[in-house]
């Protein structure tokens, strides 16, 4: 199944992607973690990223959709993926569904007091991406990822002024994605109203969304093609 999780930064979408894919043996594929790892090794889409992800900008769209689409093409991508933080933009999603079509869109609706404590508070892995927090998730070694031993820091595009930038830049482009996948009768919504739900547990309900889903499009497709209920 391919899925997107759509969400403002520090909505959960990462934390909730990284859960899930493994369960469901896909991959999670960030855009904001490949231009990291792009940065980091020097690369052109690195360098022509950097200063938009400083500011708290977005790439420009052909810039983000050639890479992704580089990466769906992999061969691990055959089977599903998870996209997190793609697309971001109305023609991003308009481009990928000339690439591909996606199965189901979930947006995290979370309210903006909890982004904002989410973002001051979260730190991550420079090596692998993965995301800590410094109020309830922290890394078992202070200072060092679970998963990878790489160095736990917070990014500077999480100091308060870019968060700001990210946040508007969010409601201005990003959000209309949530009719656009409306429309199209795809998106979910899962909400989480309260700071202190555990990630294990918004995972979950994220994961019985995408079940739930799956359930109501057998039942439609099995009216279609007029076969019994299977009760
Ligand atoms: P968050 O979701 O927490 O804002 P990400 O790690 O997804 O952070 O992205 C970090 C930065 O990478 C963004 O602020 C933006 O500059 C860039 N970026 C990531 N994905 C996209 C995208 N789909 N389109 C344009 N820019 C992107």
């Amino acid at each position: 199944m391919k899925k997107i999780f759509l969400g403002a930064p520090g909505s959960g979408k990462g934390s909730y992607a990284s859960r899930i894919a493994p369960k469901r043996n896909i991959p999670h594929i960030s855009t904001g973690d490949l231009f990291r790892k792009n940065l980091k090794e020097g690369t052109k889409i690195g360098l022509t990223a950097k200063g938009y992800m400083e500011s708290g900008a977005l790439v420009p769209d052909e810039v983000v959709v050639e890479m992704l689409k580089e990466r769906i093409e992999e061969e691990d991508c055959k089977d599903g993926f998870i996209l997190d933080g793609f697309p971001r933009t109305i023609p991003q999603a308009e481009m990928l569904a000339d690439i591909t079509d996606m199965d189901i869109a979930i947006n995290m609706n979370v309210a903006n007091e909890i982004i904002v404590q989410r973002l001051s508070s979260r730190i991550s892995c420079k090596d692998c991406g993965e995301i800590y927090n410094l109020r309830d998730l922290n890394p078992k070694v202070e200072g060092v990822c679970d998963k990878c031993q790489g160095e736990v820091v917070r990014r500077k595009d999480d100091e308060p002024e870019v968060v700001q930038n990210r946040l508007k830049t969010y409601e201005e482009q990003t959000a209309p994605l949530i009719k656009f996948y409306e429309d199209k009768g795809i998106l979910r919504h899962v909400t989480c109203d309260n700071i202190d739900t555990p990630a294990d547990e918004m995972a979950q309900s994220v994961l019985e969304t995408i079940e739930q889903f799956t359930k109501e499009l057998e039942e439609k497709v099995s009216e279609v093609l007029g076969l019994p209920d299977n009760e």
